[in-house]
């Protein structure tokens, strides 16, 4: 199938290393498949509602009306029990407005100092939005796992050197992308998404 001939899919991210998962993730599906940097006049949108759902359908919702493209809008948060649920849909600005990765690994181990291992547990949910001209629909993919004591490994981004899933003694960040893809929380959203947007 040429790219001429495939359904275009417009992935509402601005985050490389999301990009990279999603467009590896898709890899196989016969989509035209873009973002947020191929295409022109979409807003950037403000990520204000309280939670992952709201702001995944406000930022798909917003790609579609700019384009008119099918779109798909990820919002993931790292829900951490012994802080109930935090950071989740301020995961992004844990440690502060403009915050890094590292700022809010930081934080995290932080808020975590002392707390033993059995207490550790947290998950990862990814709230997928597919938004087009007949749905609107949100999907989710959920990960169980624990927050490591210290940082380990160096691929993937985010909150990934923290976070060992569940039954796996390596964290994300020590896993390549094709192996964080085969058991992720954004892995298992995009592949209800696809199933979704197989059924229309
Ligand atoms: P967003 O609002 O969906 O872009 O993500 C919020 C924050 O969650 C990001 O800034 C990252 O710190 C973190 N995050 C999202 N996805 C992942 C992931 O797959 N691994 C680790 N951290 C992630």
């Amino acid at each position: 199938m040429t790219a001429h001939s495939m359904k275009q899919l417009l992935i509402a991210t601005h985050n490389r290393h999301k990009k990279e998962e999603i467009a590896h993730l898709l890899a196989n599906e016969s989509y035209d498949t873009k973002d947020l940097d191929d295409v022109s006049g979409a807003p950037a949108t403000i990520e204000d509602q309280p939670t992952l759902e709201g702001n995944a359908l406000k930022k798909a919702r917003e790609a579609f009306a700019a384009t008119g493209m099918l779109t798909l809008a990820d919002d993931t948060g790292l829900e951490v029990y012994y802080l109930r649920l935090e950071p989740g849909v301020y995961s992004a600005r844990y440690a502060g407005e403009n915050a890094t990765y590292a700022d809010n690994n930081q934080k995290m181990l932080a808020a975590l100092q002392g707390v033993p291992s059995r207490r550790r547990s947290a998950r990862f949910r990814t709230v997928v939005a597919i938004v087009g001209k007949d749905i609107e629909r949100t999907v989710e993919g959920c990960v169980e796992g624990h927050i490591l004591e210290a940082a380990r490994g160096t691929t993937g981004f985010g909150y990934d050197p923290l976070f060992v899933p569940k039954g796996h003694t390596k964290t994300y960040a020590e896993m390549s992308l094709e192996e964080k893809n085969t058991l992720s929380h954004r892995a298992a959203a995009f592949h209800k998404a696809v199933a979704v947007l197989k059924s229309l």
